[in-house]
């Protein structure tokens, strides 16, 4: 029987089993190969198996069948053992793909302008994509009310790249926009295709149009979402009211407070970007989840059942 092994992704520098070939002209009879099949896959329920034979009968090609072995193929048929085992790899890195995209949690971050998701929940999204959530930040306007929008696109991109994020961004008119049935569409273009588990938004609560106008958006949009909670921008009022605590470690606030300062062009006129307020913010929310930092939540949705999150129950 000969193995072949591949250098282990993401197991550091084990190898990993990726699949065996069986030899039914040196290692025995279909008895044999179907007691050999029922051992391999009880160690190895994922590793497929090739059997080669000098010439493949219709019993062995039937065994090979009933022991659900991957592929048969002819011992002096060097090209089609070869083609077999490329198949078999290419299927089990496949499933293995396919697996890891199905297990994987997907968070959509939205925001009227660059900067607003940063300010909201930079920690949470590097908290989150750090543990291998797939984060995407959707940002509906280019902030050209703050300055030169192709910059600020630049800088967008640079503080979504500090925080392991993917960057979506919408040209809506910066300061003039509303929830009607165009903002939603635009959203919903995201929504769809990402198909997200959480959506975070700005909150109803705030003083801002353009982040009243996106909560609203985002709700209809966000409808079939299981999850959907509100972060706290600058603008939001004492009528905030958070009920769910993003514990942040120090690099996660570490990396918010880089991602904000990736947004160089507001750095000077926006009072709220000062890093003694962004710290100081997070250190007040940590004490309501005995935490040294946190980041705060409004929850409007919480639809899924107990235990969807094992690992990681919070937002
Ligand atoms: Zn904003």
């Amino acid at each position: 029987m000969e193995d072949f092994l591949a250098a282990g992704e993401g197991h550091r520098d084990l190898p990993v089993w990726r699949g065996a070939v069986w030899d039914a002209g040196l290692s025995g009879d279909d008895t044999a190969l179907t007691a050999f099949l029922e051992r391999w896959y009880l160690r190895h329920p994922h590793v497929p198996v090739v059997v080669t034979d000098d010439s493949p009968s219709t019993a062995r090609a039937l065994a090979v069948l009933r022991g659900k072995a991957a592929d048969l193929a002819e011992r002096s048929d060097s090209d089609g053992i070869t083609n077999a085992v490329i198949h078999v790899l290419r299927q089990a890195s496949e499933t293995a793909d396919a697996h890891a995209r199905e297990g994987q949690r997907k968070m959509l971050v939205i925001g009227a302008h660059p900067d607003d998701v940063e300010i909201g929940v930079g920690g949470t999204i590097h908290r989150r994509a750090e543990a291998g959530w797939d984060v995407t930040v959707l940002t509906l306007s280019h902030g050209a009310c703050g300055g030169d929008p192709d910059r600020r696109r630049q800088e967008a991109e640079e503080a979504a790249r500090i925080m392991g994020a993917h960057l979506v961004m919408e040209n809506l008119p910066d300061g003039a926009i509303v929830d009607n049935s165009g903002t939603i569409q635009t959203i919903e273009r995201t929504v769809h295709r990402i198909q997200p588990d959480v959506v975070l938004v700005h909150s109803e609560r705030d003083t801002h149009q353009d982040h009243r106008a996106v909560h609203r958006a985002t709700l209809v949009a966000a409808r079939r979402v299981p999850r959907v909670a509100c972060y706290q921008s600058p603008s939001a009022t004492v009528s905030y009211r958070p009920n769910r605590f993003v514990e942040l470690r120090d690099r996660d606030v570490k990396s918010k407070l880089d991602a904000i300062d990736a947004h160089r062009s507001q750095a000077a006129s926006r009072w709220y970007l000062e890093e003694e307020l962004l710290r100081s913010t997070a250190r007040y929310w940590g004490r309501f989840c005995q935490s040294r930092y946190a980041e705060p939540l409004e929850v409007i949705r919480d639809a899924t059942h107990l235990g969807y999150f094992p690992e990681d129950h919070v937002v």
